[in-house]
């Protein structure tokens, strides 16, 4: 489903991500966790084609970006893997002058020209799926935080991507609101969807993880199973961090 190889991405003279392999299967949910700076939201940048990479490869779904392209070639590749992809933030950035129903259907009535009717059945089902279908009518400055990310789930997803990256979507939340976030991202991950996760969400990852990624420095120090990193990370990189999160 996801394949990266050699993925390299520089800032001026700043190497941000030093040579990434990964490979991701369908249905997989992966939690991605490194200390600050490490790269995390980069990498989820590039896999979303919010960033360029500078060197290496990345595959999502059957397209394929390479550093070697010619540029519309690259250009061509990122708007199909971000047709592949949603993203959530962890700013939940909703458009604040429209309801929550418009800020659902927008993306699919003018990137896919869906027809209103059938953007708004969509949308309503995927509020019933957030819990929030009660609150179509609303504006998001009436909504909790936790209320509001939910719609930013639902807005995501109504462009139905194979692929859904999270980029800490709990940080800017109060700690009673995140439950309710989490909980709608484990039913989707119980769906079949297909998950990159930025997280310090630990029971996160120990519950729904199929894979834990520790990344550090711009590259991938380890990875495992939750079970086996948790209870055995291979590099003092690795314990380091953990030993800080308790
Ligand atoms: P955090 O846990 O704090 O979110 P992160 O692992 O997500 O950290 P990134 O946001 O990917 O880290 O940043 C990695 C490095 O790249 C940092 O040193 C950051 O300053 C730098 N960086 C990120 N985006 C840019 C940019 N657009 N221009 C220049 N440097 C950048
Ligand atoms: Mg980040």
């Amino acid at each position: 489903m996801i394949e990266v190889n050699s993925l390299g991405k520089r800032f001026d003279d700043l190497e941000v991500l030093k040579g990434i392999d990964i490979q991701i299967g369908a249905k997989e949910i992966v939690v991605l966790i490194g200390p600050s700076g490490s790269g995390k939201s980069t990498l989820l940048r590039c896999l979303n084609g919010l960033e360029e990479p500078t060197e290496g490869t990345i595959r999502v779904g059957g397209i394929e970006w390479n550093q070697a392209m010619s540029a519309n070639m690259k250009k061509e590749a990122i708007r199909g893997i971000r047709n592949l992809t949603g993203m959530v933030f962890q700013s939940f950035h909703l458009f604040p002058h429209m309801t929550v129903l418009e800020n659902v259907t927008m993306a699919p009535m003018t990137a896919k020209k869906m027809p209103k009717e059938q953007a708004v059945r969509l949308a309503e089902s995927l509020l019933s799926k957030v819990g929030l279908l009660e609150k179509r009518d609303v504006y998001p400055s009436k909504l909790s935080g936790g209320q509001q990310q939910r719609v930013a789930i639902a807005r995501s997803l109504a462009m139905q991507p194979q692929i859904m990256l999270f980029d800490e979507p709990t940080s800017a939340l109060d700690p009673e609101l995140t439950g309710e976030v989490l909980a709608v991202m484990k039913q989707l991950a119980k769906e079949g969807m297909t998950m990159i996760v930025v997280t310090h969400e630990m029971k996160f990852a120990r519950e729904v993880a199929n894979r834990v990624i520790f990344m550090a420095d711009g590259i991938i120090q380890e990875e495992g199973v939750p079970k086996q990193f948790f209870a055995q990370p291979q590099t003092e990189r690795a314990r380091k961090f953990l030993r800080q999160l308790d």
